[in-house]
């Protein structure tokens, strides 16, 4: 069922634009499962994919809270987003 306090076994820090992030690992049924906490916004993210190895997990998850973090915290330059870099 659910679980309120699983025991991560793993955990990091890590920041992009300013925004700090943590890293969960934690045992899964047949391996690892990762999990993000933005400390920007306070969301929070768990990747569904097991994966045999923590860092694997961490890559995983690492790659969910990309996705929030552009969706979110996307860079806000002052001025217009141009197109052409
Ligand atoms: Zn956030």
């Amino acid at each position: 069922m659910a679980n309120r306090n699983p025991e991560w076994t793993r955990s990091e820090q890590i920041s992009m634009d300013g925004v700090d992030y943590e890293v969960k690992i934690r045992r899964a049924n047949s391996g690892f499962a990762g999990a993000w906490e933005c400390y920007g916004c306070l969301a929070r993210g768990e990747t569904s994919l097991i994966s045999d190895t923590e860092e694997q997990a961490s890559e995983r998850a690492q790659v969910s809270l990309y996705a929030h973090h552009i969706l979110v915290h996307r860079s806000t330059d002052t001025g217009e987003s141009g197109g052409a870099g």
